[in-house]
């Protein structure tokens, strides 16, 4: 086999920076295609926000400077390397633009911060730049979301013309195309391209504006997204394709969906070593006891008979946070108890909060990211609700199988890829999947499934099945590799 040579660029990577999804998978994935044998460099922007104990062994490799529009600015590049693996991961540091106390937002404002555009410009070129001081050449490039969507419209642009990278092609995976990295007309200049390249319909131009992730699409040599469904989605309905569905369609022949694996080290019931007890699918008095110390820890009363429903979210509209709203004083009334951690738009901060104070003893809301805690949450909830709006891949329902938290959750994207539709009297399927966006769908889907909660037998037959799949990283890893073996034959 031959060895590729595979730079990952992603703005957000587990252990060093997360706010989502996203940082799971380049945590994950890369590393899995260093354990198959290739040579992987990763690369972030180094943060404010990162552990200052993560980065202790982090090697300053050099210093050098980017020219950016208002005048060069310094890159300061740091590596941790793995001592087993051909496994880099690099830093891109200028506390300018990275040393901040948020990733994306202005805590001051509650905005993105207005030098976005500045911040991620310099991250994609930095990357560029650094490649050739350390002699690296890839022979695959592999972006992820707008952040390092300019990876491969740089590839073809600004350095079309550089031998260094005569050989390498890019990848874009689209995590969530709602994310587009839209800027002012005005910020075109900053990449220091021919000015004609930006006009109407053009690869950057959306209504006025410039669409990083759209000159992505129209440039990376293959797209991808981390689904099948969603990447049919994305093409076929308009509100899904949020503008971009025309784009993707021309380019259809290169767009595919792989699902995103799961890191069992991390995430299954046997090995967790941040729930209270631990738990699998032939022992699974652990997972009674957690809910027991769950409860005791939230402050809600435990009670055995009736199930707990379990929400991991961030608070966005994506989530399908509206069709609770709709059903909330619905759910309320069953003989349910439910518990809800997240954050997000504050619309639904207030909305949840007045919904707890009128149901104390049946709903803990806490509005807040605590990763010990979506993990308990995981290990003691008996279902666990995820009725978005669209789901490009859906890490949480993953998470819910091998914990044996059977899903409830819309048919969309890399829900409807994953999640089996169940019939607890045959004994089939692995949760319950509702079609349309609807309030009501999703009420029914619940009341379907409580009175099961009391037949022991029909409802963990349906929590085995979950239980029993195997979401690991290898599977999509192969079909990563795959696609990088496609992209690079493709000429
Ligand atoms: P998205 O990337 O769209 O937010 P995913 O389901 O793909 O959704 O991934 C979300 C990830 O973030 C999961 O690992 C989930 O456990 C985690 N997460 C989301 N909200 C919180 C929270 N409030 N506290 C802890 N973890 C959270």
């Amino acid at each position: 086999m031959k060895k590729l040579n595979i730079l990952f660029a992603s703005s957000e990577v587990v252990p060093f920076a997360k706010t989502g999804g996203l940082a799971d998978v380049s945590g994950m994935l890369p590393r899995v295609l260093a354990n198959m044998g290739h040579f992987v460099k990763v690369f972030m922007p180094k943060y404010g926000t990162i552990d200052k104990s993560l980065l202790k062994n982090a090697h300053k490799d050099l210093v050098t400077v980017i020219p950016m529009s208002d005048g060069p600015r310094t890159l300061e590049l740091y590596r941790i390397s793995d001592n087993n693996l051909d496994y880099d991961t690099h830093f891109i540091g200028n506390d300018f633009y990275f040393g901040r106390p948020e990733l994306y937002r202005d805590t001051k404002t509650g905005k993105d911060f207005v030098d976005n555009d500045d911040r991620f410009i310099f991250f994609c070129r930095g990357i560029l730049e650094v490649l050739k001081k350390i002699d690296f050449v890839p022979d695959i490039i592999h972006a992820n979301d707008w952040q390092t969507a300019l990876l491969p419209t740089f590839l073809k642009t600004k350095y079309v013309d550089d031998k260094f990278f005569a050989q390498t092609k890019s990848i874009f995976t689209i995590h969530n195309l709602a994310y587009q990295g839209l800027f002012p007309a005005k910020s075109f200049v900053k990449l220091g391209l021919d000015k004609k390249l930006f006009y109407a319909t053009g690869p950057f131009e959306f209504w006025d504006k410039l669409n990083l992730m759209k000159s992505a699409i129209h440039y990376a040599d293959k797209i991808n997204t981390v689904s099948e469904t969603y990447a049919k989605e994305i093409q076929s309905s308009e509100e899904l394709g949020a503008g971009l569905q025309g784009v993707l369609t021309e380019r259809k022949k290169d767009v595919s969906g792989i699902i995103n694996g799961v890191d069992y080290q991390e995430w299954s019931p046997s090995k967790d070593k941040l729930i209270p007890h631990k738990f699998s699918s032939v022992n699974l008095s652990g997972k009674r006891m957690s809910k027991i110390e769950l409860m005791k820890r939230i402050g809600l009363p435990d009670r055995e008979h009736i199930p707990l429903i379990g929400m991991i979210s961030r608070l966005a509209d994506q989530k399908g946070f509206d069709l609770v709203r709709e059903a909330g004083k619905n759910i309320m009334q069953l003989d349910i108890q439910m518990i809800i951690l997240g954050t997000g738009e504050e619309k639904y901060h207030k909305w949840l909060v007045r919904l707890q104070d009128k149901h104390p003893d049946k709903l803990k809301v806490l509005l807040k990211y605590d990763n010990e805690l979506a993990h308990w949450i995981e290990a003691a909830a008996d279902i666990f609700l995820m009725p978005s709006r669209y789901e490009p891949c859906g890490l949480n329902q993953l998470y819910s199988l091998k914990y044996g938290t059977i899903p409830i959750v819309r048919k969309t994207g890399g829900l409807a890829d994953t999640i089996e539709n169940a019939d607890f009297d045959t004994g089939i399927g692995t949760g319950l999947v509702f079609e349309d966006y609807d309030s009501k769908e999703m009420l029914a889907a619940i009341k379907y499934a409580l009175p099961y909660y009391m037949k022991k037998r029909k409802w963990r037959k349906i929590m085995k099945n979950g239980m029993e799949k195997d979401y690991s990283w290898s599977a999509s890893a192969e079909k990563y590799i795959e696609l990088y073996k496609k992209t690079i034959s493709s000429g």
